[in-house]
């Protein structure tokens, strides 16, 4: 069994120790020392990083009681220097302990119990059991344990025999035989814990609530404590700072700036497309005299660059109108479109002849006897499809 100092004083960064066994975990040494202050990743805690004797420690597991520290390289040394990496460390009690106090203020002002919690570089949740919380019922819980941060309580551990369990006032009954380890902050929230917390809940900082989603009936709770919380604020304050100086506004100004450049946007967007209309109106006697004449009908074959499907589709509205009129019109942008359209005094079977044309192309499309449309096809076939069209049409 090795003595966990982390435990002891979970503030102890250095320690001396004796090497009591070594081993192999997937190709890499291991070490089990009589005592340690490197935590072994458990109860949603990640382990400790360091060294010892300068030798990265880049995994730490416990094994029936013992702690295993899996090394970067081979350590030789009987007795053996270890320092934890700090800043790794403070960060999960400051988080750590957070999520004690979160859990207690869920449950005091929702009524929501924790499930479970997890602990990484990137995030930090808890699962509660309930479906959905309101609002306004995160924002209290959020308030009343940040008010339990200010308070600056001290958070105590204590050990008991596991069959005084319901007379502890535990927030969540553990699943634990012989000795409890229970922290305590003040007489706010007292709960079963292995892992490692600050000593007075004034050291947690902030607790910032980031996101709540539905989790298979329960609820996610993704938080930070502490330094995370301040460096989540910086990086978003440094975002809003650098977006009102790109726009020459102050960042209380944003919503309003950017409701403003979506209208303006949105103004252009119009514009352009009224005078696209005006241009295409323009280009409509050109394309109409530039129609083929053939016997009983005029045909206009031809891709229309630049345009897309909408345009295309009215352009061959707008031709349609005239008398005697075939069109086999095609664009490519954004992708490939072909429409084929005659008008109303003709008797030609445009759908079929969209069929028919398309056939070894394995175009796809249809419509009506008057006005069909297909697509489905490379840029480099719709020239040849619109030619092979325009010959079943004279060969009929
Ligand atoms: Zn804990």
């Amino acid at each position: 069994m090795t003595v966990k100092l982390y435990w002891r004083d979970p503030y102890q960064r250095a320690f001396d120790a004796k090497v009591m066994a070594r081993g192999e975990l997937q190709g890499r040494p291991t070490v089990v020392l009589d005592q340690t202050a490197f935590y072994a990743t458990s109860g949603g805690q990640p382990n400790d990083t360091g060294v010892l004797d300068g030798v990265p420690v880049i995994d730490v597991l416990e094994v029936d009681g013992d702690v295993v520290h899996v090394l970067a390289g081979p350590l030789t040394g009987d007795v053996v220097h270890g320092e934890i990496d700090w800043e790794r460390r403070f960060d999960h009690m400051q988080q750590h302990t957070g999520q004690h106090i979160l859990s207690q203020a869920l449950v005091q002002v929702a009524g929501a119990e924790t499930v479970s919690f997890h602990l990484s570089a990137d995030s930090v949740t808890v699962d509660v059991n309930l479906p959905l919380l309101s609002p306004e019922q995160i924002a209290a819980a959020e308030r009343l344990a940040n008010e339990a941060v200010w308070a600056a309580q001290p958070v105590v551990v204590s050990e008991h025999p596991a069959e005084q369990m319901g007379m502890l006032g535990l927030r969540k009954q553990p699943d634990v035989e012989g000795t409890l380890r229970v922290v305590a902050v003040a007489a706010f929230d007292r709960c079963a814990c292995g892992g490692t917390h600050v000593r007075n809940s004034g050291e947690v900082g902030l607790i910032h609530i980031a996101r709540c989603e539905p989790q298979r009936g329960n609820t996610r709770i993704e938080f930070m404590c502490g330094r995370r919380a301040l460096r989540d604020y910086g990086a978003r304050d440094a975002l809003l700072r650098s977006l009102a100086r790109d726009l020459g506004v102050g960042w209380s100004e944003l919503p309003e700036r950017i409701a403003r450049l979506a209208e303006q946007g949105e103004t252009a967007r119009k514009m352009v497309e009224a005078l696209r209309m005006r241009l295409l109106d323009s280009e409509l006697p050109r394309l109409a005299a530039s129609a083929e004449q053939r016997s009983g009908y005029r045909l206009l074959a031809c891709v229309l660059e630049g345009l897309d499907a909408g345009n295309m589709r009215y352009i061959a509205q707008q031709l349609l109108q005239h008398p005697g009129m075939v069109v086999l019109l095609g664009v490519t942008e954004p992708s490939v479109q072909f429409c084929f359209g005659r008008s109303a005094d003709l008797d030609i079977d445009m759908n079929r002849l969209l069929r028919q044309a398309g056939e070894p192309f394995k175009a796809r499309g249809g419509g009506k006897p008057h006005l069909a449309q297909g697509g489905g096809i490379g840029p480099a076939e719709l020239e040849p499809l619109l030619r092979r069209a325009a010959d079943i049409l004279a060969a009929s």
